[in-house]
């Protein structure tokens, strides 16, 4: 008999992406590509052949959850095409079906990368869709992007750069900056170098996409400078996501020697994914730096039935409130709802395992819960839900 029950827990999900009612409806293939992590749109093809039990090509465990879950909750029979018709007949109305799945999970409010998709979607209109209450991050490369695209002398860039991360930082509902230099120069970031971020900038000018190492390591610092200056957030993207990642140099590792220089002893960093699969690295930072957090986002729920493993890995050594719930969920909204629901059912193997071996009673296992669903955001964000 199961002792911790979360069913009903409040739920803050501290990293994901925004996306629009969707206009028409999906199709089979279309509906696992927006389902999909990958970066290759022909993965998923019409198949001829359609024997019964035989998975969905290309497929995989988080898919395949989904797919189960849903059939469940249409009370229909468990083939793509069933599931999509069904699901396609609620979302006719797509405000109704989004807040329907929010609700069915008990999903309150969202910190949300508008950095992804660009152009960026609009905050009150995610927030209106949803019915849920979302704060936002920035994203530092959006803005060097727009500003090196200006023909700026470098300092003309810093002064403008400087200026605009002060400004987002003064905004209402605003949390965070956010770096995705993971996806560009990785994160072995080294101190500041000015004569070589000047010659990197020139590097940058001519295509923004280029590693541009020794520049992207000043902005990075200026933008753990001003997240230290206002109190607020600094988001760093660890570990894998799209396909374009620098992989050897993901790992949150990479980030220790900065992140202990004694001018970021008091900057509040949030490590995104929690540097999955090298989740245990960013565990042990968060348990030896006081002002360092992390996220089990996109590992879950892309890693499926592994979510059990990753809390419990986590939670080896990662105090408690120091992790948070999170998806990463980008397209639609079975996204965020499955997120919700694995992570809980996994939870709960994790929690029920505590208690029955001995090592606390069922009431703490449930607190702990709610810790990492929605306490922790509540004591680390200073917001109430
Ligand atoms: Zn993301």
């Amino acid at each position: 008999m199961q002792k911790v029950n979360l069913n009903g827990v409040k739920v803050v999900d501290v990293h994901a992406h925004p996306f629009v009612a969707a206009k028409g409806e999906e199709d089979a293939i279309s509906f696992l590509k927006k389902l999909s992590l990958s970066v290759n749109p022909n993965m998923f093809s019409k198949e001829e052949s359609t024997e019964k039990h035989r998975p969905v090509p290309n497929s995989n465990m988080w898919i395949q959850i989904l797919l189960r879950n849903m059939a469940q909750y249409y009370s229909c029979e468990e083939s793509l095409e069933e599931i999509v018709k069904a699901r396609n007949k609620k979302a006719a109305d797509y405000g109704e079906y989004t807040k329907e799945l929010f609700q069915d999970v008990q999903l309150k409010g969202l910190i949300m990368d508008f950095g992804y998709p660009q152009p960026p979607l609009d905050r009150s209109e995610f927030e209106e869709l949803s019915g849920a209450r979302v704060w936002e991050i920035s994203r530092i490369e959006p803005i060097m992007v727009e500003l090196g695209k200006q023909g700026l002398n470098f300092d003309e860039f810093v002064s403008r750069y400087k200026k605009q991360l002060e400004e987002d930082l003064s905004k209402e509902g605003i949390v965070g900056l956010k770096t995705i230099i993971a996806y560009r120069s990785g994160l072995e970031v080294l101190e500041m170098d000015e004569d070589a971020a000047v010659q990197a900038y020139a590097e940058f000018t001519r295509n923004d996409r280029l590693p541009a190492k020794a520049f992207r390591d000043y902005c990075f610092h200026l933008a753990m400078e001003a997240c230290t200056a206002s109190g607020k957030f600094m988001h760093i993207h660890t570990g894998i996501g799209d396909g374009d990642v620098v992989m050897t140099k993901a790992s949150p590792s990479f980030l220790l020697d900065t992140l202990r220089k004694e001018k970021y002893q008091d900057t509040k960093v949030h490590l995104v994914h929690g540097g999955y699969p090298w989740m245990e690295e960013a565990a042990f930072i968060v348990s030896i730096l006081p002002n360092v957090y992390m996220d089990i986002s996109l590992q879950n729920p892309f890693a499926g039935h592994g979510v059990e493993r990753i809390i419990s890995q986590v939670l080896e050594l990662a105090p408690f409130n120091k992790v948070m719930y999170g998806s990463d969920a980008f397209t639609i909204p079975e996204m965020n709802w499955m997120g919700v629901k694995i992570f809980i059912d996994c939870f709960e193997r994790v929690l029920n395992d505590w208690v029955e071996k001995d090592y606390m009673n069922a009431e703490k296992a449930r607190y702990i819960g709610e810790m990492i669903l929605y306490r922790n955001f509540e004591e680390i964000y200073q917001t109430k839900i």
